[in-house]
């Protein structure tokens, strides 16, 4: 496996939280590794007028932590360099590319370079074009563009966000970060469904019953109040992470693991989406907004937050993906802020059996939990005997997986995906038509939305949100398997 990399990184938003908190950091474990060493350089950008060793001093600052060895973070932070950049003016970038031909040579890094765009969307098409035009991109190496969500915020909007940065790179230099992807129990789906014939065999209409997805948090707005006004949890979870899960649970088995056939099964599973009439939106997608308690306080009493917001928080839906798999298996989703429990899960409710022979024992369901959130763990719900004289039957959870919090053991999303997109990987970025059919199901919610102005439920802090998100699955005879009092079977 090709462990070494050469690589210039170019981090714009280079002060910002997510440079801090994730890339940093995550550049730092690559760098433990080995697969970063002596051929690598990081300039950040941004605009305040910062020094290198400034810069440098909040990259270690960033990465220190009680178990790192202080020679490694020095020599590690040594590789950065900073250059105060305003992305609109063309002289910047003019500094900027002699930076990184003096950086290139320094470090024999051969052409490769890596854009990284740690900051607002609508900065995407100036920087990309300046690149170009200021020759930043090189002819002797790869040039890959890493952007963040959101990518637009409805189907128009992202195409036009796509066509700003497709005039000057190609699709295939462009990695769309969806961090959900990175996470190892993600990845896990595809392993559990086509390594084991036992669910090869199972994972379809005929033995599903229904797919809930979960993606809770506690917290509530906290410091994104202003970008989550305009987003609300539909934009911000749904049309992103959440479809990505769906597709990677409902596609088809790819020929191979391989970025071109993975890709291929999950767009069919989103085409395959049923995108909805308004009135399918009314009787299948619920909206709600956080109130306060008196400890917390309400979304609307939230700083920076309108005392008349609509944005919603919390949503929950059924959907369907209909190819002939899955066709006719409800999909419940759910996401939400301020919510009883951060997690992210996914249960796999499969259908009950035929007959039960044991007449008035009750029978558990078996089901098949993927735990992301906070702690990666797998396990299947099956029925057995009750031990002892008496023939009785009992519900067991048999673990396949237990991942304990160990960051050698799992590697933080960023970091997986900054290794992929170094090897020139884009098996767990989203593709373009991938983000477009999202889109597209998503903004048939949001329209229906936007002429209803009585959709919006409220729900207390701390619950697992508003009582019409069970009834949606109540009035098909199902429930949550994870309620707020934990689960129930
Ligand atoms: P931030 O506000 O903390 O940082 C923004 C950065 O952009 C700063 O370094 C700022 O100096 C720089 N910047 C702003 N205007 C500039 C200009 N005109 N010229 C040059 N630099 C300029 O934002 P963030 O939280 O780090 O988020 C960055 C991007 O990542 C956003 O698109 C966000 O949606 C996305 N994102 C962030 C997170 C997260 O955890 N923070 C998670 C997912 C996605």
């Amino acid at each position: 496996m090709d462990t070494k990399q050469q690589a210039l990184f170019i981090i714009f938003g280079g002060t910002g939280d997510l440079a801090k908190r994730k890339l940093y950091p995550s550049l730092f474990e690559l760098y433990k590794k080995g697969f970063l060493r002596d051929n690598f350089a990081v300039i950040g950008t941004a605009r305040r007028p910062w020094t290198d060793e400034y810069f440098q001093e909040v990259v270690r600052e960033a990465v220190t932590a009680e178990h790192e060895s202080e020679e490694d973070v020095a020599n590690f932070a040594q590789h950065f360099y900073y250059q105060s950049h305003n992305v609109n003016d063309t002289e910047h970038y003019v500094t900027l590319r002699k930076l990184a031909q003096q950086l290139d040579q320094k470090y024999h890094i051969g052409g490769n370079r890596l854009f990284y765009l740690a900051m607002s969307p609508r900065f995407f098409g100036t920087i990309a074009k300046h690149l170009k035009s200021q020759h930043i991109v090189t002819d002797n190496g790869y040039n890959r563009l890493i952007i963040e969500k959101p990518f637009g915020h409805d189907l128009t909007s992202a195409k036009e966000l796509n066509n700003a940065i497709g005039s000057y790179f190609t699709e295939k230099s462009v990695f769309r970060i969806d961090h959900y992807l990175g996470k190892e129990m993600i990845q896990n789906i595809a392993a559990v469904r086509f390594g084991n014939n036992l669910f090869r065999s199972l994972w379809n209409n005929r033995y599903i019953d229904n797919i809930q997805i979960t993606l809770s948090e506690a917290l509530g707005v906290e410091e994104r109040a202003g970008y989550y006004e305009t987003a609300g949890a539909l934009r911000d979870m749904v049309q992103n992470h959440i479809l990505q899960i769906v597709s990677l649970l409902t596609m088809n088995m790819p020929a191979s693991y391989t970025e071109s056939d993975i890709r291929r099964e999950k767009l069919d599973a989103l085409k395959a989406l049923q995108v909805y009439t308004p009135e399918q939106v009314k009787n299948n997608f619920v909206r709600a907004q956080y109130t306060g308690t008196n400890e917390l306080k309400g979304y609307r009493q939230e700083e920076k937050i309108a005392d008349d917001s609509r944005t919603e928080t919390f949503v929950a839906g059924k959907l369907f993906v209909n190819n002939e798999n899955f066709a006719g298996v409800p999909i419940y989703i759910r996401t939400g802020k301020r919510l009883a429990k951060k997690t992210t899960r996914i249960d796999i409710v499969f259908k009950d059996i035929p007959k039960n022979i044991f007449g008035s024992a009750k029978l558990g369901k078996n089901i098949l939990t993927i735990i992301v959130e906070p702690k990666g763990e797998i396990y299947l719900q099956m029925n057995v005997k009750q031990i002892g004289q008496d023939f009785g039957l009992q519900v067991q959870k048999m673990d396949l997986l237990q991942v304990k919090d160990n960051k050698v053991q799992i590697p933080e999303a960023y970091e997986k995906l900054i290794l992929d997109a170094l090897r020139g990987n884009a098996t767990n970025f989203t593709h373009w038509e991938e983000v477009a059919y999202s889109w597209k199901f998503v903004d048939a919610i949001r329209s229906t939305w936007d002429q209803q102005q009585d959709s919006l439920a409220e729900y207390a802090s701390g619950s697992m949100g508003p009582k019409v998100a069970d009834d949606l699955l109540v009035r098909d005879g199902h429930k949550w398997v994870f309620t707020v009092n934990g689960e129930e079977n």
